[in-house]
């Protein structure tokens, strides 16, 4: 949101009485415009084999730099032929045909997964600004929009150990038991708020970590969500409490938001507190029909945790799910798990309406220095309300990121050429690319 603070979480009964539901909804308060400051131009330094931690070498399989030197030759293919590589479908970019047509806005910000290996943990538990000097460098991004999400990878549940019992609270102290990392991540609470404070809206918590914590991870994730006032999507309680969506309302439009994954990576969910993408698909679009036709709900966004680890395009599975999701009446996707950029799309729904897809976000921050996982988006999704009370999409861009490694981890923006910049618009085209020192807009074409 364009406050990076919160002013208040209210809880209101919607008319969701048919459903028998309650949303939650959040308020906010103006913004102060915030200037980026100059973006930050060094290049990455990266950690060392030496420096990650054990659990870090597990993720660092021998195939790493499989997809990188992949890149590199086809980019250098393209630089000879001038073909288009990776994502050539949104080469030119995607507009929306109401882009200009008049009425009040929207803009929601979107970025990927909050994914925090060890370094990362250690420097939020040991840095004077906390887990925002991890992503400090688009923070003013982040607040520039009406609304912003992320996905949040993993349980910030306090001190539960990875069998989803209680165990002794180390404080700020990346102990590897209490706070850990890869493969069964736990972060500290204190990620939230400063989440929050950064301007984050909303997140999702349905993914393939949701419980490295067991049921009880799961719930003190939601108690710390809400009591930092965050809402989330995606989990409920063990007690088989709550919804699987969630409502922000801010510039007077209320969004639903429903989270789903495809996986929580083989531990079993022993109290149904995941909302699954495909095992419930049919639970999940008769959801997105009920609140696409709840008068009180301008937009539903659905963000579903799938796809193929370090694959750039989407499989066929995902690509049937998303247009099934759009036909049920939902008007955006904004997917993660893949580590890496998933191209844009827009699609034409059944009933006429012209509907936004990205297929993964990539990472936000992560310990995945690769040239492909370090490289990702910040989103812009712009919403206006037409002369008949009905949202739609009136465009989407986007501002390429990249995780630097240097004494300080931090996600920078990439507006003048470079390697992370370019593998950025190989899979989102450059149509819609914009830079951090832009005004956000979504439809320039417009002015
Ligand atoms: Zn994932």
């Amino acid at each position: 949101m364009k406050s990076p603070r919160w002013s208040k979480l209210a809880l209101i009964c919607l008319p969701l009485l048919a459903l028998g539901v309650l949303g939650g909804l959040s308020s906010q308060a103006n913004a102060q415009d915030v200037k980026m400051d100059e973006a930050v131009s060094s290049n990455p330094e990266h950690l060392s084999q030496d420096e990650l931690d054990s659990d870090e070498r597990d993720f660092l399989l021998p195939e790493e730099g499989v997809l990188e030197r992949r890149y590199r030759a086809r980019a250098r293919n393209q630089r000879s032929t001038g073909q288009g590589i990776l994502g050539a479908a949104t080469q030119n970019g995607i507009q929306f045909s109401r882009a200009c047509d008049a009425g009040k806005r929207l803009t929601i910000a979107a970025v990927g997964d909050v994914l925090l290996h060890s370094p990362l943990a250690k420097q939020g538990l040991s840095d004077r600004e906390g887990f925002s000097s991890l992503w400090s460098g688009v923070a003013p991004l982040l607040s520039q929009a009406d609304v912003t999400y992320a996905n949040l990878e993993g349980p910030a549940a306090g001190a539960v150990a990875s069998n989803g019992k209680v165990t002794r609270d180390p404080g700020r102290v990346f102990d590897g038991v209490a706070y850990s990392s890869y493969p069964m991540f736990n972060y500290h609470p204190s990620l939230i708020k400063d989440l929050v404070s950064s301007g984050i809206d909303v997140v999702s918590t349905a993914n393939n970590h949701a419980i490295d914590r067991r049921a009880l991870g799961a719930d003190r994730t939601i108690e710390n969500l809400k009591a930092a006032g965050l809402p989330h999507s995606g989990t409920r309680s063990s007690n088989g409490q709550g919804n699987w969506f969630t409502t922000t309302t801010s510039n007077g439009f209320t969004l639903a938001w429903i989270a789903c994954t495809f996986s929580t990576n083989g531990i079993s969910d022993t109290n149904a507190q995941v909302f699954k993408c495909y095992e419930q698909k049919a639970e999940l679009l008769s959801l997105v029909k009920q609140l696409s036709k709840n008068t009180q709900v301008d937009a539903v966004i659905v963000t579903p945790h799938w796809g193929e680890e370090y694959e750039t395009t989407p499989r066929a599975q995902e690509k049937v799910l998303a247009h099934s999701i759009l036909d049920a009446g939902a008007t955006a996707i904004l997917g993660s798990h893949p580590h890496v950029l998933q191209p844009m799309e827009k699609y034409k729904t059944q009933d006429g309406r012209e509907a936004f897809i990205i297929y993964s976000l990539g990472n936000f921050v992560s310990g995945q220095k690769q040239l492909p996982r370090r490289t990702a988006a910040l989103v812009y999704l712009g919403l206006t309300r037409g002369s008949d009370g009905k949202v739609f999409v009136n465009g989407a861009r986007f501002v390429p990121t990249e995780m630097t490694y240097g004494a300080k981890m931090n996600l920078v923006p990439r507006d003048s050429a470079g390697e992370s910049r370019s593998f950025a618009l190989q899979i989102l085209g450059s149509g819609n690319v914009m830079k951090s020192t832009d005004r956000v807009d979504t439809t320039p074409q417009c002015d």
